[in-house]
């Protein structure tokens, strides 16, 4: 398998995504967006939605990118993940959404990622379209993972993927918000577990 990504070019993107886990999640969008469009939450600039797009425009297929754009928690000024290069200067608020545009430009996805700009469960209230997969990549705190969960994963199609990024069964590896959830929906015993890839938790939707 080829992909048709410049890796050099995505390396350079920020984000907190390793190149195994954006091939791993390249190779699931392929097979789920022949059936229907994939959802991410959690955009950043972007990293994650090259290898999630590039995959969905094989299949003429739509990721949904869903991002307040005001950055996490942790990324706030202050905060361990705060990068000063995403303060506006001008409102002195965190915005992701300059450089994930651009990182959509250059990596010709214009026609395939739909930025959708606002908080998750916010968006999610109104949400009806059946998704072939979602990447949950979003606030690491527990109640936001939780949210993200008990809100999106009834879309997912049977079949389709429901991915967790930052699962770590060692807490010593990072934090146990999204381990928790994924726990959960693992004991909903509606998915087939996949064996963890790196920190990529995989399920995928039974057909029942
Ligand atoms: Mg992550």
């Amino acid at each position: 398998m080829v992909l048709k990504i410049d890796f050099v070019k995505a390396s350079n993107v920020k984000g907190f995504l390793d190149e195994a886990e954006a091939k791993r999640l390249y190779m699931l969008a392929l097979e789920a967006s022949k059936f229907a469009p994939c959802l991410e939450i959690g955009s950043y600039c972007g990293k994650s939605a090259i290898y999630l797009g590039s995959a969905c425009r094989e299949n003429n297929a739509v990721l949904f990118s869903v991002d307040h754009h005001t950055g996490s928690e942790e990324q706030q000024p202050g905060q361990e993940y705060f990068d000063p290069e995403l303060l506006d200067k001008e409102t002195g608020i965190v915005d992701t959404f300059r450089l994930f545009r651009k990182t959509i430009h250059d990596f010709d996805l214009g026609n395939t990622v739909v930025p959708v700009i606002g908080r998750s469960e916010v968006v999610g209230r109104a949400w009806k379209t059946q998704l072939g997969l979602i990447f949950i990549d979003g606030s690491h705190a527990y109640e936001s993972v939780l949210n993200d969960y008990q809100i999106w994963a009834k879309h997912i199609l049977p079949g389709g993927y429901l991915v967790f990024h930052d699962i770590f069964p060692d807490p010593e590896q990072g934090g146990q918000a999204p381990y928790l959830v994924y726990q959960k929906a693992v004991a909903s015993e509606l998915y087939d577990v996949q064996p963890l890839f790196k920190s990529l938790g995989v399920l995928k939707r039974k057909v029942l």
